[in-house]
């Protein structure tokens, strides 16, 4: 009787091996908590304390108990996320997706800048000249080896450029320098952080993420607050967080850019049977409901998740 529902409103616990390492991740954890509007996610990665944790579980609890803001539009264009593959890998995850925009990962640690140019020009080939292809360093460049790398891929006709660097001042230097956007995501890590990004001159776009920013709401209010175009992106979570990063970006008055969403993919599995994957390059704005027998099949002992989750709600006092 409290049997399944007593587990799903104390959390169940996943684990969720990836298709390609990723952040040096994997596989892909976290808590799935079920509430009286439905199923949240909080997945910290495992390097995150519990103060940082604590915006992540409001996040969680944001799904479960209050659910999210009108949409106003009903799908959201998504891109396809390339990670550092050689160029015919490259070509077949574009011509899969489906997505008419291609986010490339570029300067992975070990690999050559030559790898980088070939990755992108086969993104550009699979995507022909009316498709947009923006780059993500994560950081992973100084700036001027970020110039000269985004003038060399700039021939590809770069959409713009996802944190070439990882300092404000070295964003706001290759902005000076290139002709290519930047748009900040890893300097976005908290509600202060884009008002600081937009006060540096540090980028033109930048990208918020559901989880790290405490739920829809804050993230809609830092949206306004920092008046720059925002993209949405996910923190690569099963379609239950999916489906908060979907509810952000329908719910922002402007949507230019195509969202980094359609990352299910990047999963060997999922809990949804109706998993949030994109549709002629756009992901319907929806709530998949959790399939008992998928979550089964991925789940793991909720111990650990549960002293973060308790840790993370102490922290947020
Ligand atoms: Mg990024």
């Amino acid at each position: 009787m409290a049997g399944t529902a007593g587990r799903d409103a104390a959390g169940r616990a996943f684990s969720i091996p990836m298709r390609t390492r990723f952040r040096g991740v994997r596989s892909r954890e976290g808590l799935l908590v079920r509430g009286p509007r439905g199923w949240g996610e909080f997945s910290p990665f495992a390097e995150y304390g519990p103060t940082e944790c604590a915006r992540w579980w409001a996040a969680c609890r944001e799904a479960a108990d209050e659910g999210w803001p009108e949409p106003v539009r009903r799908s959201v264009p998504v891109n396809v996320t390339v990670p550092a593959v050689g160029p015919e890998e490259a070509e077949r995850i574009v011509a899969a997706g489906g997505c008419r925009t291609a986010k490339v990962k570029v300067a992975e640690r070990g690999q050559d800048p030559s790898e980088d140019l070939e990755r992108v020009e086969a993104v550009r080939g699979a995507l022909g000249p009316s498709g947009r292809v923006r780059v993500d360093a994560n950081g992973g460049w100084d700036a001027d080896t970020a110039v000269r790398m985004l003038r060399a891929l700039d021939r590809f006709d770069l959409e713009y450029a996802e944190q070439p660097c990882p300092t404000l001042e070295e964003l706001a230097q290759v902005r000076r320098r290139t002709d290519v956007p930047v748009a900040a995501d890893e300097s976005i890590r908290k509600a202060e952080d884009p008002m600081r990004v937009r006060a540096a001159g540090a980028a033109d776009i930048v990208v918020l993420k559901v989880q790290p920013l405490g739920g829809v709401r804050p993230a809609l209010r830092v949206a306004e607050a920092c008046g720059l175009p925002a993209v949405v992106s996910s923190a690569v979570e099963t379609s239950v967080g999916i489906a908060a990063g979907v509810a952000l970006a329908a719910a922002l008055p402007e949507l230019p850019y195509a969202c980094g969403l359609a990352t299910v993919q990047l999963l060997t599995a999922d809990v949804c049977a109706d998993p949030m994957l994109p549709v002629d390059g756009e992901l319907p704005v929806r709530r998949p409901e959790v399939d008992p027998g998928l979550l089964e099949a991925v789940e793991t002992a909720p111990e650990g998740w549960r002293d973060r989750m308790a840790a993370a709600r102490a922290a947020a006092g």
